[in-house]
């Protein structure tokens, strides 16, 4: 049983390394606030639970994501492990995952921290284009600079995304940082290691697999 945590602000990547690592692992990648969506969309118990709370302005809490969790991990595809991306995200979680695991004979979580400087993020966004007319969002490749970008769907030319400002990506990475400060000191002291977010993503892929064959090894 692998149980991997994806760490990492928004632009880092992580998402689609969760996907490569499923595909790879044959594990599933679970992320919580897909879950917490489509709870709500389906208007079950759990998301009129969690529709309260976000109508009320407040933000869902370390019980309602630990059970949420604790729900999903008890599913039958989770068996051999599971890619976790979206949680733990305080370390009240970090605590309940750990202690979860442990009542279920697993060892503790493998952590990747995706590490991205607002200048890299910034980078990339600039790379990103959206279609005026559909909202469809693509990402510009380098060979295509210079060049128009054209909607795979309506053929209309992409714009860039003025929400993408440099000062607003720094705030909102300055935000995840004193966020997480508590979460990433209590991980460092395991199964823990720094991923630079600006390799490309297949480099990125490799290293993930790479390290995992690695601390499987050391298990054995
Ligand atoms: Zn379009």
């Amino acid at each position: 049983m692998t149980t991997i945590v994806l760490l990492g602000p928004p632009g880092s990547g992580k998402g689609t390394q969760a996907a490569e690592l499923a595909e790879n692992l044959g594990i599933p990648a679970i992320s919580t606030g897909e879950i917490l969506r489509r709870e709500v969309q389906t208007k079950s118990e759990l998301g009129a639970r969690v529709q309260t709370l976000l109508t009320s302005g407040q933000l869902v809490g370390d019980a309602l994501m630990n059970e949420v969790v604790t729900k999903r991990l008890a599913q039958p595809d989770c068996v051999d492990g599971c890619i976790l991306d979206g949680y733990p995200r305080t370390a009240q979680q970090a605590f309940f995952l750990e202690a979860l695991l442990r009542q279920g004979g697993a060892d503790p979580p493998m952590v990747f921290d995706f590490v991205v400087s607002p200048e890299e993020v910034i980078e990339r966004l600039s790379l990103r284009r959206q279609c005026p007319k559909c909202g469809m969002i693509f990402s510009a490749e380098f060979d295509v600079y210079g060049k128009d970008m054209l909607c795979d769907r309506d053929g209309t030319a992409l714009v860039r995304r003025a929400d993408d400002n440099p000062d607003a990506i720094r705030e909102r990475l300055a935000i995840y940082s004193r966020n997480s400060a508590e979460l990433v000191a209590f991980y460092k002291a395991g199964r823990y290691r720094e991923i630079r977010a600006i390799q490309s993503p297949e480099e990125i892929t490799s290293e993930l697999l790479a390290v995992l064959k690695g601390s499987n090894r050391i298990a054995v």
